[in-house]
């Protein structure tokens, strides 16, 4: 397990944050929030999340093996192992697959793809699956997981984000610098150190896409995220979580609960407390 070295001290009891994946949900429709991170409405996971969740914890366990293991064939045998780990804790997921361990092709094909992209023999990051959670001086609190942190002996940070989605690149982009900016900007409140790159690995697509943030532009960024905040509060205090329809209803899972598409809402349970904006693994995966 890579040690949390980003996180302040987490406190006893958590306080309600503002994650990247619920920043972005609130942004794209407000209701779309409410039903997750108030209802906690169930999801069924895609078939395509659950083969990036699992992809992401090879690359991690990748990067705990020595350096000269670092190897294509080497992280293709972690999949199958990865896999049965993950539906011993879900179950539930084989309904997605069958327990026919030939879905992994397509896993394997993202893998080639990653070492297509870079070679993890040439250095060590700083942490995988890192937890970041930083308040930022307004008091809105932070809290997001890095794929991963590398560190260049000049101390130089990059973020490297690895996209295994099939979603759109043009609606995909957006979403996903917003979420690097969000891990830019808590870890330059963490640390004092603008990241030096962010880097997006699209494993599916063999290309990646490099950015790199100023500080002008996180603050910005910064009062956006107080802004988007301040509405989610404002939203919490009334239940009043409108619905947003747009192109991405399509990848909505609550059609059946929105007034958009004939439906309603459930009653309003109140403004949760204290873990509104908790990101699952899934989440995590795009
Ligand atoms: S279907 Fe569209 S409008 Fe309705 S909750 Fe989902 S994202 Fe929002």
């Amino acid at each position: 397990m890579v040690p949390d070295v980003a996180a302040q001290d987490t406190p006893a009891v958590r306080r309600p944050a503002l994650s990247p994946s619920r920043a972005g949900d609130f942004k794209q429709c407000p209701l779309l929030y409410r039903f997750r991170a108030i209802d906690k409405l169930p999801e069924t996971p895609s078939a395509a999340q659950v083969r990036g969740t699992v992809v992401h914890a090879v690359l991690e366990q990748l990067y705990g093996l020595p350096r000269a293991e670092r190897l294509p064939e080497r992280a293709r045998a972690l999949l199958a192992p990865t896999w049965e780990r993950l539906l011993s804790e879900q179950p539930e997921l084989a309904e997605l697959f069958g327990r026919d361990a030939g879905w992994l092709d397509s896993a394997g094909g993202l893998l080639a793809g990653y070492f297509e992209l870079e070679d993890p023999r040439r250095f060590d990051p700083e942490a995988c699956e890192l937890l970041v959670e930083t308040e930022l001086p307004s008091g809105v609190l932070l809290r997001g997981y890095i794929d991963r942190l590398d560190v260049a002996p000049t101390g130089e940070i990059r973020v490297v984000d690895y996209k295994t989605g099939t979603a759109p690149r043009e609606i995909g982009e957006a979403k996903a610098l917003f979420q690097m900016k969000f891990y830019a900007l808590a870890l330059w409140r963490l640390r004092g150190v603008v990241p030096r790159q962010l880097r997006l690995m699209y494993l599916a697509d063999r290309q990646s896409l490099a950015y790199t943030p100023d500080e002008a532009e996180l603050a910005r960024f910064e009062r956006t995220l107080e802004a988007i905040w301040q509405a989610v509060l404002r939203a919490g205090k009334t239940g009043d979580f409108r619905p947003s329809r747009s192109r991405l209803c399509d990848w909505c899972s609550h059609q059946a609960h929105c007034p958009e598409f004939g439906g309603t809402p459930p009653a309003y349970p109140g403004w949760p407390e204290p873990s509104a904006g908790e990101e699952s693994l899934v989440d995590r995966v795009d």
